[in-house]
């Protein structure tokens, strides 16, 4: 019987473990990294123990640390989450070597479908369709193109050990196969250490459905339906959703026999999903879905499935590991309305989605929808880790109820400090073709620009803004003279005068005509008129700087000093600044290169995502700061352009 687990993980599934872990009864053990030492699955768990500095492989990777740490506080299990150890098979091999439970599949099971060119042959030798192309252990460039082309494009090269989306790429004609093969492999090296590829034909209208499946060690096996994860930026899921819109009971009856299949044929416990992909063209059918691959642990979506079959996903799984038989059979799990999730995000949409750190200003969440998250106002999203701040869950009877519930929500999110993607979720939520179930993994690309959209009206959310600063500014002026005195009056001795101010409107530098009119401030346009400040807008006060927030979107009013306006990315000096902190990967160029705008320069990779920084104006690369393989800063100066005709 398990009585103390270890959770060997942070962030929102570690506390969401803790939870479960909790209302049943046991003692939970969290372990940190530097980085999170103050983080709230650290003050959740009733004791925690330091792992090391905040890189993971010093941290949470660390196995022999790991299972030392869980044996010295007594654990009797190690609950792994998801992402960091949930499928390294040696560790799960090395807890029960140990005496300690693993609370996950066999060793072997993970293995068995650790690797996308080796499950393919499992699942087809058991009679589960796989996506044609080719998964043999040749891998010389001609070959796998020939292959690419008898497979017909367009295609996937996929890394066989990816995760992610990464070291993935969809090549179209036989022309980009070279270079996305070379990309692929790159990306694939960095991040798994293997860059072994496998080519499948690219489903023309895919949609991402994977079954839940859940086996324990008496034989039994049961999968809880379904979940719709089409919606993707990057390969990478962004809204989920149970049951998939136009999902018929048959069609169901036979992806889930074959998840179970799948599950059974690498003899399969706990917790699973069968990912597979199906040929959205013309509806959902029985010969058009195929097996991608089956993630061995708890995934991040797990909570739509719990909410509609009415489970705790995590107490299964301790049950299983208790060696326990499944609460239910088949027969007793039933589809109960629909749910629906969101990932929100600590990343801005405006700047292609890059990541955004920091400290959380104010971190509060609307009711009515399950929120599952890993931090409070005043923590941080830090640099080392995914930058997730929730998941926000809505269910209801229906797929409009729930839908709109999660819309609301969304709205009603504020999140002060780093930019978010809510907005950019809001706006999925709303959108058309989403609504109406008709859409595949190709929606978010082909509407980004709509969806990407922050809507509101700048000026009104300036203007906010900027009447929170000079009230601000009042009030510490006016703690500064004597009561009474003409000068602690704001209204300007009675008369109507303007000033302009000049803040930093998100690094800009902004000058506001502001009016006062006795007890009333307001700003003024360029023809002299008022504008209306945003109605509803949140006003959230961070000190020496507030952000006005609505509907998701963001803006931040600092003072303005002069050193600090923003030549930011340095589009006019022709300074070049690394973008975020990471580590650069590829350098496109030399000193005393000619570069036109648009050229791409350098790439970094932060958060295990690769990001392509191009050349703002033209000119002579002068001065570079960075090779390939350097840790940079946010902000640090990369190289200088200095500008020329070219
Ligand atoms: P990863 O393990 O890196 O997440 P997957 O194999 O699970 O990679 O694929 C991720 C996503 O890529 C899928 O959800 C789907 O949207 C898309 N995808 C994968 N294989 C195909 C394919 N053959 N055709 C079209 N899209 C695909």
């Amino acid at each position: 019987m398990i009585k103390s687990l270890l959770i060997a993980n942070r962030g929102e599934i570690a506390c969401r473990i803790i939870r479960t872990a909790r209302a049943m009864g046991l003692r939970t053990i969290a372990v940190y990294s530097d980085a999170d030492a103050n983080a709230l699955h650290v003050r959740e768990a009733d004791e925690a123990f330091r792992l090391g500095p905040a890189p993971v492989a010093e941290s949470y990777l660390r196995t022999g640390r790991i299972l030392k740490i869980a044996k010295d506080a007594g654990a009797d299990a190690i609950h792994p989450g998801y992402g960091f150890l949930s499928e390294n098979a040696d560790f799960a091999e090395l807890c029960a070597e140990a005496g300690m439970i693993f609370v996950g599949p066999p060793g072997d099971a993970i293995r068995a479908m650790g690797l996308k060119d080796k499950a393919k042959e499992i699942m087809q030798q058991a009679g589960v369709p796989v996506v044609p192309g080719y998964h043999g252990q040749k891998q010389d460039d001609e070959f796998l193109k020939r292959k690419a082309y008898e497979t017909g494009y367009p295609v996937l090269i996929k890394a066989v050990a990816g995760g992610g989306g990464k070291g993935m790429r969809r090549v179209n004609k036989a022309i980009e196969f070279d270079a996305a093969l070379d990309a692929a492999r790159r990306e694939a090296q960095s991040s798994f250490g293997n860059d072994r590829m496998l080519i499948e034909k690219f489903i023309a209208s895919p949609r991402h459905i994977e079954i839940q499946v859940f086996a324990d060690n008496h034989k039994n096996v049961v999968h809880l339906f379904e979940r719709d994860c089409s919606l993707q930026r990057r390969h990478q899921k962004v809204i989920e959703e149970a049951p998939a819109p136009g999902m018929s009971e048959e069609l169901r009856a036979i992806m889930g026999k074959a998840a179970c299949d799948a599950a059974r044929a690498v003899g399969y416990q706990g917790a699973g999903t069968v990912e597979f992909i199906v040929d959205g063209e013309g509806g959902l059918s029985a010969d058009g879905f195929y097996f991608m691959e089956m993630n061995t642990r708890l995934q991040v979506e797990h909570p739509v499935s719990e909410l509609i079959s009415g489970t705790d996903l995590v107490e299964w799984q301790l049950q299983v590991a208790n060696g326990e038989e499944l609460p239910k059979t088949q027969s007793e799990l039933e589809i109960n309305g629909h749910a629906v999730e969101a990932r929100v995000y600590a990343e801005d949409p405006a700047t292609e989605f890059l990541p955004s750190t920091g400290s959380l200003a104010l971190v509060d969440f609307p009711d009515g929808v399950r929120v599952d998250t890993g931090v409070e106002t005043g923590d941080e999203i830090s640099p080392f880790y995914d930058p997730m701040i929730a998941k926000l869950i809505a269910h209801s009877d229906t797929r409009k109820g729930a839908l709109d519930a999660l819309k609301k929500a969304l709205d009603e999110t504020t999140i002060a400090g780093p930019k978010t993607n809510i907005s950019f979720l809001a706006n999925l939520c709303e959108h058309p073709q989403f609504r109406a179930g008709k859409f595949d993994t190709g929606l978010i690309d082909e509407n980004l620009d709509v969806l990407t959209n922050a809507g509101g009206d700048s000026a009104a959310l300036i203007a906010c803004g900027t009447i929170a600063m000079v009230k601000k500014e009042q009030e510490r002026l006016a703690r500064k003279v004597q009561p009474g005195s003409p000068w602690a009056i704001n209204d300007s001795f009675g008369g109507v005068r303007t000033l302009t101010y000049k803040y930093l409107v998100d690094g800009e530098a902004c000058s506001s005509v502001v009016r006062f009119d006795g007890e009333n401030i307001g700003v003024l346009d360029v023809q002299g008129k008022l504008i209306t400040p945003a109605g509803g807008a949140k006003i959230v006060d961070a000190n020496s700087h507030i952000f006005v927030i609505l509907r998701g979107r963001q803006i931040k009013i600092e003072p303005y000093v002069a050193s600090s306006a923003a030549s930011s990315n340095g589009a006019s000096d022709g300074m070049v600044r690394v973008p975020m902190h990471g580590k650069i990967i590829s350098l496109s160029v030399e000193e005393g290169d000619e570069v036109d705008e648009g050229d791409l320069l350098f790439a970094v990779e932060a958060m295990k995502m690769e990001h392509a920084v191009i050349a703002p104006i033209a000119g002579i690369v002068s001065e570079l700061a960075i090779a390939i393989g350097d840790q940079m800063g946010e902000g640090t100066i990369g190289l200088k352009i200095e500008a020329g005709e070219s």
